[in-house]
């Protein structure tokens, strides 16, 4: 065994002659299951550690050093360099051991670490990442883009398969193969003094993390099939209470599971209000407080650099509460505007309570569900046509989600759901979205067999009251962000908007 683990390096036969010590009595030391369980060995194997993030040491002595059978005493450069590596080793283990004596079972330690002598190195820590060695291809850095800390057997396993000793590292893999998830069954290794080639173990660590990872799926897909049909504890208290108050009769389902939202649908209740009366069948958007998407996504962000003082301002909790606000707000616009859409009972929290379009449980189909005769169909584009511009100009909102998808087919008109990502025409970005949601319309309706239907871009003409003449849909494009930002630049020069913007609707609710 070499403990140094700078065996390529290797001894010629000149030096032996030389050295003035002769042969070390010991030329291998034996390894038992005792022997990778011990301290003594993870020391030794820290050792190699510190010794292989030396190389430069190494290459001024020419040559392997410290104890055993490999001693190149010739120089005295090289002895010097020895003894204070030697000493430093020795310096530091007592650091070690004092900083253990201080430390003790207490939960907040203190760390010499600062003050070893030989760096870098990090004995206490657990992170114990191999490096994928034999593939450029890290299948996980995308994912993973800092290291994972495991529970370590031993120091920091950095160059494991480049420098070391075959038995040694083979042991060592062998006893590595212990980080592996608990449910990755990989025996007794340890026990059978089994002895694991680098390319073997870095092939059974690919496997255990692509078992763990499978798992870590199969489990978030479980959860968020039951997070989908039911809602959490407190979403049930609230609903709870607004039966408990007889505002509700009872909920009698779920009508919808989206991405953000699940929609239930209740039978109204009495109101504790005589002015208010309570619709006999309601629709309860419930916004989900545990977005999964969300928080797939602050494992992402929180650890980048560059989103941390972001991320760590926003509360997701808020920003739902914020959504379903929006939501009631806008609806309340489009209400008074006599808008065909959802009427609202009530707002708790992240629950937004509203009259339900359809009947008897059955919710209105969406217009991309339903086949209308051809009369039907232009008469609804005729009232598409006027809810976007009456939502433009009375309600001072664009809906930016407009589509076959959230339009709803009721009583010989169409009604529009979803609106808590509307927002005003001056959003940064409210004309794009406004002319999306024309591209969205003027499809359907042109696909549907509606000759009359304007193409996107004089529909957005039509509802903006602008006069954009670009014949393309680039340049057009090009000119509404140019409106856009010479409207920005006007809100930051003169604290208002442009002209052209100017309404009597509301106060903005929301600045995003
Ligand atoms: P999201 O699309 O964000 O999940 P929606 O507001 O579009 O949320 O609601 C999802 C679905 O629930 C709608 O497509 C519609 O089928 C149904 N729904 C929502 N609100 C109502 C309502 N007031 N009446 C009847 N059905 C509704
Ligand atoms: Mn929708």
């Amino acid at each position: 065994m070499d403990p140094v683990g700078v065996a390529d390096a290797g001894p010629g036969p000149a030096w032996q002659s030389k050295c003035p010590w002769g042969a070390p009595n010991t030329t291998s030391i034996s390894c038992s299951l005792a022997d990778v369980m011990s301290e003594q060995l993870a020391k030794e194997l820290q050792l190699e550690e510190e010794n292989a993030a030396f190389p430069e040491v190494v290459a001024v002595a020419e040559g392997p050093f410290i104890t055993g059978e490999n001693i190149d005493t010739s120089s005295d450069l090289m002895l010097a360099q020895m003894l204070q590596m030697e000493f430093d080793r020795e310096y530091d283990a007592q650091l070690r051991r004092e900083e253990k004596k201080i430390n003790g079972d207490s939960k907040v330690s203190i760390s010499f670490e600062n003050y070893r002598k030989v760096h870098p190195y990090d004995s206490d820590s657990s992170e114990d990442e191999v490096d994928w060695q034999d593939t450029r291809h890290d299948p996980y850095r995308a994912d993973k883009p800092t290291t994972t800390p495991r529970k370590g057997f031993i120091g920091k396993g950095k160059d494991i398969t480049t420098k070391h000793d075959e038995v040694v590292c083979g042991r060592k893999n062998t006893a590595r193969m212990e980080n592996f998830a608990p449910e990755f069954q990989v025996g007794d290794g340890i026990g059978m003094d089994l002895k694991l080639s680098n390319q073997v173990f870095n092939a059974l660590k690919q496997h255990a993390y692509s078992e763990e990872r499978r798992s870590a799926r199969l489990h978030e897909k479980k959860e968020h099939s039951t997070a989908e049909k039911a809602v959490d504890p407190k979403t049930r208290l609230l609903l709870y209470k607004m039966v408990n108050a007889g505002m509700l009769e009872t909920i009698t389902g779920c009508i919808s599971t989206g991405k953000e939202s699940v929609v239930f649908h209740a039978y109204g209740g009495k109101s504790a209000t005589e002015d208010k009366v309570i619709p006999p069948e309601c629709a309860i958007k419930v916004f989900k407080t545990t977005l999964n998407e969300f928080k797939n996504r602050d494992k992402y962000i929180k650890d980048d650099y560059r989103f941390k003082d972001r991320f760590s301002k926003l509360n997701p909790r808020k920003i739902i509460r914020m959504w379903a606000e929006k939501e009631m707000h806008n609806l309340t616009r489009m209400q008074n505007a006599g808008i065909p859409c959802p009427q609202v009972v009530i707002l708790k929290k992240h629950v937004l309570v509203m009259s339900f379009i359809g009947q008897d449980q059955i919710p209105a189909p969406k217009l991309k569900d339903v086949t209308l005769s051809s009369e039907d169909m232009k008469k609804a584009y005729y009232q598409i046509l006027d809810m976007m511009q009456q939502l433009y100009k009375e309600c001072n909102l664009v809906h930016a989600d407009l589509s076959e998808y959230n339009m709803l087919w009721h009583d010989g008109k169409v009604w529009l759901i979803d609106v808590s990502q509307s927002v005003e025409p001056t959003h940064p970005h409210g004309l794009e979205f406004l002319f999306r949601d024309c591209r969205n319309v003027s499809q359907f309706f042109q696909k549907g067999g509606v000759t009359e239907a304007l193409n996107e871009r004089e529909l957005f003409n039509a509802v903006s009251g602008l006069n954009i003449t670009a014949d393309n849909e680039v340049d057009f494009q090009a000119e509404i962000e140019a409106l856009e930002k010479m409207n920005e630049d006007h809100v930051q020069n003169h604290g208002k908007k442009l002209s052209m913007f100017s309404s009597d609707g509301d106060p903005p609710i929301y600045d995003e």
